[in-house]
C-alpha cells in the first residue's frame, strides 16, 4: 500500500497515524494511506514556516516568480495524470477534474506574474516637501484550511498568492481528499521552495485545523468550507488576533424570465445545478422561474436530466460522478425527504445502481416549492435543485435576495435592461448573465456577501488585500 507523508521543513515525515483515502466511485479502490498529523507535528510545521519566513519574506520577486512559474508549468504538463487522481479521490468526472487541474496550473502562472507586479503607490503629502508612499509587505505564516470539493484548485488559489507575496504556508487539506494537495505540495517543493516555505499537515480538522487556528505563531488563516466551521474558526482567529478570510456556503439563485432563450436557460441550469455532482459553493440550487415560461422550462429541464449519465467518474460518457462520501449522500437524501414533506414534487433523486460500490445519486429537481421552505433556505451541497414559480421579474429578484447567502447569482434573459437591473440589484458577490452560476475565471476576484464570505476577495490581483499588509511611509527629504 502506498503511504504518503506530511511535508515539514523540507522533509517528508511520517504522521502520528494514517488514514485510507477511498475512491467514491469504487470503495474497493484505496488510493493510499495518508499521514495524520497530531498537535505536536502541526506545531513543528508552524515553527518551520516561522523560521523560513525570515528569508522568504525578503526573497526577490524574481525568485518568487521562478518558483511559481515552474510549479505552474509542471502542473499543466501533468494535468491528465493529476486529473485522473483528482477524479478518483473526489468523484468529479475526468474532464471536470482535468479542467480543475488546468485551472490550478494557470493560477500558479498568474500569481508568478503578480509577484513581479506587486508595486506600490505614492501620493504628494499635504505637508510641504514631504512624500507619502504606500508599500505592501507579507503577513507572515499563513494557515490554509481547505474543503473536499476542489482538492487542487482551492489549495492552489490560496498557496500561490500566499507565496507570491512573500508569506510562508502551513496547509491542511480536507481529510477526505489529501492526494491532490499532496501532489501539489510535492511539485512546489521540487520546483525549489526553500525548506519551511511550504508545509503540509494532513489530518482531521478537529486536531490539525484546531492547532493551526489556535497557534499564536500563525499570522493569518484562509478557510473555505461550511458556514458553521467557518464561523467557529473566525471567532477563534479574532480571539487570537489573526487576520482571517472565510469562503463559506451558497444558496445561489438562477432567475429565468419569460423572454429567456429556453435552450440557454436549460443548459445553464444543468451545468450550474448538477455538474460536479452539485458539490460547488456556486451551484444553482434555486431556479426562480416566471410563470409564462415555467411549464416549458420544467419540461425541457426534466427531459435534459433524463439524458444525464450518472456513474464512475473515470468512465467515458459519465456526466455526473458520485457524491463524495456516505455522510454527504445521507445529507442529500435527507434534504430530498424534507422537500417532499414540505410539499415539493421530486423528480429524480434516487440512488443509481452500478457495478462498483459507490455513492451514486441521480440528480433531483424539486418543483412546487416556495421561498420559505427549508429546501430553499439551507445549503444541500448535492445534485439537488428546486424550482420556485413567481409572477414576474420583480418577484423573482425579491426571492433571489431572500436568503442569508450571497455568493453567486444568475439571470437568463434576452432583455438588456432586465440583465442590467439584476446586475445592479441582486445581493451577490458574482453575477452571471445567460451562463451558469458556477464556473469562474482564474484571474478575476471570487467571493460573496452576507453569510457566504467574510474578508477580502480571493483570486486575481484582489488576493493581495488578504495576503499582504500595507505600510505607509512619510519621507522628508530634508533641506535642499
Ligand atoms: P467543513 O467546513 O467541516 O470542513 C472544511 C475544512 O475545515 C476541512 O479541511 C475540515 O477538516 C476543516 N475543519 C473542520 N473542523 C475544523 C475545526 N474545528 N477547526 C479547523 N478546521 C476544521 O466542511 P465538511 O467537509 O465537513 O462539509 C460539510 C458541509 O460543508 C457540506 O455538506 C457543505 O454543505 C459544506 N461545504 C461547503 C463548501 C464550500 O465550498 N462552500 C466546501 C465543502 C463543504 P476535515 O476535512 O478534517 O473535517
Amino acid at each position: 500500500m502506498n503511504q504518503f507523508d506530511n511535508y515539514i521543513d523540507g522533509e517528508w515525515v511520517r504522521g502520528a497515524t494514517t488514514s485510507a483515502n477511498l475512491n467514491p466511485s469504487n470503495l474497493d479502490d484505496v488510493i493510499g494511506e495518508f499521514a495524520q498529523a497530531d498537535d505536536a507535528q502541526t506545531r513543528d510545521a508552524i515553527a518551520a514556516a516561522r523560521r523560513a519566513f525570515a528569508r522568504w519574506s525578503l526573497s526577490t520577486p524574481q525568485q518568487r516568480f521562478d518558483l511559481l512559474d515552474q510549479a505552474g508549468s509542471v502542473i499543466l504538463a501533468r494535468k491528465a495524470e493529476l486529473g485522473r487522481l483528482l477524479a478518483r479521490e473526489e468523484g468529479k468526472t475526468l474532464p471536470e477534474a482535468i479542467g480543475e487541474v488546468g485551472r490550478a496550473g494557470q493560477i500558479f502562472k498568474f500569481f508568478a506574474g503578480e509577484a513581479l507586479r506587486i508595486g506600490g503607490e505614492s501620493v504628494p503629502s499635504v505637508r510641504p516637501g514631504m512624500t507619502v508612499e504606500m508599500t505592501r509587505e507579507p503577513l507572515g505564516v499563513i494557515g490554509l484550511i481547505t474543503p473536499w470539493n476542489f482538492p487542487i484548485a482551492i489549495p492552489a488559489w490560496k498557496i500561490a498568492p500566499a507565496l507570491a507575496y512573500g508569506n510562508t504556508v502551513v496547509i491542511k487539506p480536507a481529510d477526505l481528499v489529501p492526494a491532490s494537495t499532496w501532489e501539489l505540495v510535492k511539485i512546489i517543493a521540487e520546483a525549489g521552495a526553500p525548506a519551511g516555505v511550504i508545509n503540509l499537515v494532513m489530518g482531521r480538522g478537529s486536531v490539525v485545523g484546531e492547532a493551526i487556528v489556535n497557534s499564536p505563531d500563525v499570522d493569518a488563516v484562509s478557510f473555505t468550507g461550511s458556514v458553521a466551521t467557518g464561523r467557529a474558526i473566525g471567532a477563534k482567529c479574532f480571539a487570537t488576533g489573526k487576520k482571517f478570510q472565510l469562503e463559506m456556503g451558497g444558496k445561489n439563485p438562477m432567475v429565468i424570465v419569460d423572454d429567456a432563450d429556453l435552450d440557454v436557460a436549460v443548459e445553464a441550469c444543468i451545468n450550474g445545478a448538477f455538474f460536479s455532482t452539485g458539490q460547488r459553493c456556486t451551484a444553482s440550487s434555486r431556479l426562480i422561474v416566471t410563470e409564462g415560461i415555467h411549464d416549458r422550462f420544467v419540461d425541457a429541464l426534466k427531459a435534459r436530466m433524463k439524458a444525464l449519465k450518472v456513474g464512475d467518474a473515470l468512465a467515458d460518457g459519465t456526466h455526473i460522478g458520485p457524491v463524495v462520501d456516505d455522510r454527504q449522500l445521507q445529507q442529500d437524501e435527507r434534504y430530498i425527504a424534507v422537500a417532499r414533506e414540505e410539499g415539493g414534487e421530486v423528480f429524480g433523486g434516487e440512488r443509481v445502481e452500478a457495478s462498483t460500490r459507490g455513492y451514486f445519486l441521480a440528480p433531483a429537481l424539486v418543483t412546487n416549492t416556495t421561498a420559505a421552505m427549508r429546501i430553499n433556505r439551507e445549503e444541500v451541497f448535492g445534485p439537488v435543485a428546486t424550482v420556485i414559480k413567481v409572477k414576474d421579474y420583480h418577484e423573482a429578484l425579491a426571492v433571489a435576495n431572500d436568503t442569508e447567502f450571497g455568493l453567486s447569482a444568475g439571470i437568463c434573459t434576452t432583455s438588456l435592461s432586465l440583465a442590467s437591473h439584476f446586475r445592479r440589484h441582486v445581493q451577490a458577490g458574482m453575477v452571471m448573465v445567460n451562463t451558469a452560476t458556477a464556473g469562474v475565471d482564474y484571474h478575476a476576484p471570487f467571493g460573496g456577501r452576507k453569510g457566504s464570505s467574510y474578508g477580502p476577495r480571493e483570486q486575481g490581483s484582489y488576493a493581495r488585500e488578504f495576503y499582504t499588509t500595507v505600510k505607509t511611509s512619510y519621507i522628508n527629504p530634508g533641506a535642499v
